[in-house]
């Protein structure tokens, strides 16, 4: 038998119709539907036509539960909950709602129908999912896409305000570095490579006096003259910060090239720079270095340049200088000698030895100066000239002056026992030390501590130390004067050489200098009006009276240095110069030597002047 035959739109209040909204109602909340419910019934009502048709249909074709199945996903219909409401609502319901609830062959065609329809349901919700993810996959590889791209926009922006000098445009340090590394990374065999490292003059004197924007428009006006530079030779100039640019000069031939490019860079500065209605006349100072690029590396270069600049300016501005691998030695040898130091100053390498004071009359010991020399493990006896400039330029001389002065007093009091009467120890004084207000009660404690009588401690200082506008000295050299020190002008006739001056001062000695006594052994000799030589008299041994005369007046007592021979001993003591130093007289030496000369005075060491 057939099932009953259908014909027709169900009309509201048919079977159909009435099924249809009640599977509606049956999906209620089982998953969201963009669609009113007029809409949904309209929608389910043509599903239900379909599966109704196919349920009597002859032949039977369950694929038509397939369709609507994979149809009620893409209604979006499209839950699990709704797909099981489905089948359940169907199987109760679709055969009487159809009118063939007693048809025998109908519950088992209902059957299949659903089960078809689960099918297409499923397939087509898995293909929704697929398409789904698809689609996840392909928005978020979109974004991702989108946002490193921001990104790759923000770092570039980040990048070149990192790697850029905010006022000048110009690279900056840290992009010439990476410029500079990429270089020696690349570079073919041979090839070499100059800097100019380029440090306004007197920058600072525009910055103080116009003000910080004529400063740093004048830097914009010299990055562009810079710039222009590079760019015409296709180097690459980049600004350091503060007042210090660097041109690179890739690939050089050689110095010349380098110095040309300097030569030019010096050029830039010949006209002067109109900045803010002033005409600015500037000068730089350049350091240049070049090198074959696999002799050195970045780090070395750039130190090398960076010394080479230190040395134009020291050498008087306004220059470029080459870098000189000798000098470089040499300063880095006085760079390490100044940094150990400290650590020698601990462990007791600086020594004194010490050179005698022959009183001229009779030859006899009536001091000894004390000279500063470093016992350097590596080096050997080092002399004063190797480390006390270092010492005053670092400020270790404060401390190490101290340190030798109570070296000194000790030593002195040990001589006291043996001959009570002499011999004065004499002390370099550094200018720095004598700017510390502390030197009056330093020297205070030393002797002291030493228990060396105060007169017994004489303090040689330099004419420029006392002749400097700073009115402190004058006050302090009373103190120490007030002490009862003794106080000795150092190498007399190398400065100022203004005795007027040095009579306001307590002084009680003038060390002439060594020249004074040297230049008597190319004498000039003096002349009568006749032509005729004045007999036993120079023009030197004149001057050395005159001064010593004068000393007398003054009433400082005179010690002339550099004593070298018996003959200038001779001369000296018949000017009436009082002490004399020199190595005829007494090399410095060991502590142990003058007690031994102090012991036995005949012994020899000093020789005997009358
Ligand atoms: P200075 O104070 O003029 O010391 C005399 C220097 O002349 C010493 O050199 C000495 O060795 C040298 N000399 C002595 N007799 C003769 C001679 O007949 N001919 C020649 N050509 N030279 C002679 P030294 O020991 O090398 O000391 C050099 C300088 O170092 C000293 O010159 C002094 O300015 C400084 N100095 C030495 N010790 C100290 C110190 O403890 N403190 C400070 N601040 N400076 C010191
Ligand atoms: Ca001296
Ligand atoms: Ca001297």
């Amino acid at each position: 038998m057939t099932g009953p035959g259908h014909a027709g739109a169900p009309s509201a209040g048919s079977a159909l119709f009435v099924f249809a909204e009640q599977w509606v109602s049956s999906l209620a909340w089982t998953s969201y539907v963009p669609m009113t419910r007029v809409e949904r019934h309209s929608t389910l009502l043509g599903f239900t036509e379909r599966l109704a048709a196919a349920l009597v249909a002859e032949p039977f074709v369950p694929q038509v539960g397939y369709d609507v199945g994979a149809e009620l996903v893409r209604a979006d219909f499209a839950a699990p909950e709704a797909l099981g409401a489905t089948v359940q609502f169907l199987g109760e319901n679709l055969r009487d709602a159809v009118g063939v609830g007693q048809w025998s062959e109908a519950r088992s065609r209902t059957a299949r129908l659903l089960g078809a329809l689960t099918t297409g349901y499923t397939w087509a919700l898995r293909d929704r999912t697929l398409d789904e993810q698809e689609a996840i996959r392909a928005a978020a590889l979109v974004a991702r896409e989108q946002a490193d791209d921001a990104l790759r926009r923000s770092e570039a922006r980040f990048r070149h305000a990192a790697l850029h000098d905010l006022l000048t445009g110009l690279p900056n340090r840290a992009l010439f570095a990476e410029r500079l590394d990429q270089i020696f990374r690349q570079a073919a065999p041979g090839m070499r490579i100059g800097l100019c490292f380029i440090d306004l003059d007197a920058f600072k004197v525009v910055n103080d006096s116009l003000g910080h924007h004529v400063g740093d428009k004048l830097l914009v006006a010299v990055a562009e003259r810079l710039n222009g530079l590079a760019a015409e030779s296709s180097q690459v100039a980049a600004r350091f910060g503060g007042d210090e640019f660097v041109l690179l000069v890739e690939g050089s031939a050689g110095t010349e090239d380098a110095v040309k490019t300097a030569d030019r860079a010096m050029a830039l500065f010949a006209e002067p720079f109109h900045v803010d209605g002033h005409d600015l006349s500037m000068t730089a100072s350049i350091g240049i270095v070049e090198r074959a690029i696999d002799e050195t590396d970045t780090t070395e270069l750039l130190r090398a340049a960076d010394m080479t600049l230190h040395w134009a300016k020291t050498d008087g501005k306004a220059r470029w200088t080459v870098f000189d691998q000798e000098r470089n030695i040499r300063e880095v040898a006085r760079y390490t000698l100044a940094a150990a130091m400290p650590g020698a100053l601990d462990r007791g390498e600086f020594i004194l030895h010490y050179q005698p004071i022959v009183g001229l009359a009779r030859g006899t010991l009536d001091g000894v100066e004390a000279l500063a020399r470093w016992e350097h493990p590596d080096l050997g006896l080092l002399k004063p000239d190797r480390f006390i400039a270092l010492a005053e330029d670092s400020g270790l001389i404060v401390p190490l002056g101290l340190y030798l002065m109570e070296q000194a007093c000790r030593q002195a009091a040990e001589w006291q026992v043996i001959d009570p009467q002499r011999p004065f120890v004499s002390v370099n004084l550094a200018v720095r030390q004598i700017r510390q207000p502390r030197l009056i009660s330093d020297v205070a404690a030393v002797l002291d501590r030493t228990g060396l009588p105060p007169h017994k401690l004489q303090l040689e200082i330099t004419e420029s130390a006392v002749m400097g506008d700073d009115p402190e000295t004058v006050v302090r050299l009373r103190d120490l004067a007030g002490l009862g020190v003794r106080l000795a002008i150092d190498d007399f006739g190398t400065g100022y050489s203004n005795l007027a001056y040095l009579r306001n001062l307590p002084v009680h000695t003038l060390k002439l200098a060594g020249q004074f006594v040297d230049d008597l052994r190319h004498p000039r000799r003096s002349v009568l009006p006749s032509g005729n030589p004045v007999p036993g008299a120079t023009q030197e041994a004149a001057l050395l009276r005159i001064l010593v005369t004068l000393s007398h007046t003054l009433g400082l007592s005179v010690t002339a240095e550099g004593i070298e021979t018996l003959e200038q001993a001779e001369i000296l003591k018949g000017i009436g110069c009082e002490t004399g130093q020199g190595f005829y007289l007494g090399y410095p030496t060991r502590p142990d030597d003058i007690t031994e000369l102090l012991r036995h005075p005949s012994a020899g060491g000093t020789p005997a002047l009358c």
